[in-house]
């Protein structure tokens, strides 16, 4: 549990730097043999310490007494972890390029290759549901099918990962993904890869990097 609150909010504070998470915006997560680990509500993300962290069990009732406030969020992550098994941790952003293609409702297509980091040619948007809500989960777990990425209307961006590293990983390169395809589209059409090229690319990944 320490451990795991120390990569948690290493992990959010890498967000923050990388300019990820506007103010306070934006949360993260990780599955706990018990539950969900998560970021708190209204958190100040340099200040951020694993005690501040909450772990919640199924339901969303925190397993700490006078534990902090978890973030609003809590709900689409709990919704997540049900409903796919394969994921470890969430990342969601309200990422300038990200949220701004999310507030035209259009998906990111795939103008850059590294879109294969979300696993699809495309990032869906979800449709637009009050923060907090399960009607929001239910929304992003649609946009979600098969997808290790999709965009939130009128809001942001939720990555998903087996391992906190890799929902870190996704989050940036979708966003910057979000960011080529707007400024793409300040200068003209842009030419988008194909499904097949995209699903190499997918393949490829799966085994990129040191072993
Ligand atoms: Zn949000």
């Amino acid at each position: 549990m320490i451990k795991d609150g120390l990569a948690l909010v290493k992990a959010a504070q890498h967000c923050w730097e990388g300019g990820l998470m506007p103010g306070t915006s934006g949360n993260l997560s990780m599955r706990t043999p018990r539950g969900l680990l998560i970021t708190p509500s209204g958190v100040q993300y340099p200040e951020l310490t694993p005690s501040d962290l909450v772990e919640l069990e199924p339901g969303g009732r925190p397993l700490r007494a006078f534990s902090p406030v978890p973030s609003s969020e809590w709900r689409f992550h709990e919704q997540i972890y049900e409903r796919r098994p394969e994921v470890n941790a969430i990342v969601h952003t309200h990422s300038r390029y990200a949220t701004t293609i999310s507030c035209l409702r259009r998906p990111i297509p795939a103008v850059h290759y590294m879109i294969a980091a979300a696993g699809v040619s495309q990032v869906r948007c979800a449709d637009y549901a009050t923060y907090g809500t399960a009607e929001l989960g239910q929304n992003a777990l649609k946009a979600l099918d098969g997808a290790k990425a999709c965009l939130l209307a009128n809001h942001g961006l939720i990555a998903l990962g087996r391992t906190l590293k890799e929902a870190t990983k996704v989050a940036f390169e979708i966003e910057n993904v979000a960011a080529l395809y707007w400024h793409a589209l300040q200068a003209g059409q842009p030419v988008l890869l194909d499904d097949a090229e995209i699903q190499r690319v997918v393949a490829k990944l799966e085994t990129y990097g040191q072993p």
